[in-house]
This record gives structure tokens, sequence and C-alpha cells, in this order.
């Protein structure tokens, strides 16, 4: 038995971290804001109006409309 290994691997370059693998989607931060009448802010109860908000939500307005039954956007003080 003559194994005859040849190693011919070079050492990797000291700091170099691994890259993670490509392809895949950038998770979405947790702490996202809810915009007002989003899909996902009426899912978490909020209950501001969706029309009214769709400037907004757009860019068109810098102000919401929150209302004031809404618990995700009106926070109690
Ligand atoms: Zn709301």
């Amino acid at each position: 038995m003559s194994s005859t290994e040849p190693s011919t691997e070079p050492e990797a370059p000291p700091g170099r971290p691994p890259a993670p693998a490509s392809g895949t989607s950038t998770p979405a931060p947790a702490a996202a804001p809810l915009l007002p009448g989003s899909p996902a802010a009426r899912a978490a109860g909020c209950a501001c109006s969706v029309l009214a908000n769709a400037a907004y939500r757009c860019g068109a307005s810098t102000s919401p409309l929150i209302e004031p039954t809404c618990v995700v956007h009106l926070e109690p003080t």
C-alpha cells in the first residue's frame, strides 16, 4: 500500500470570514414599522384607513392618517 496524497491545498488567507451562500434573500427586519393601512399592519389589528393612507404608503404624503381606534399605531399612554 502506497498512498501518495499530494498536499497542494493552499491555506485560507487570514482575516477572511466565510461568505454566506448567495441566493438567499435578505431577511426582513423584525422591527420594521407597520405602515398604516398596509396589509401587514391590518393583519396585526390596524384600524387605520387603507385608502386614506395609500398616498402615505407610496410616498405621496408625509402624514399618515392614524385612527384613534387603531391599537397598532396609537400606543396607549
Ligand atoms: Zn393603524
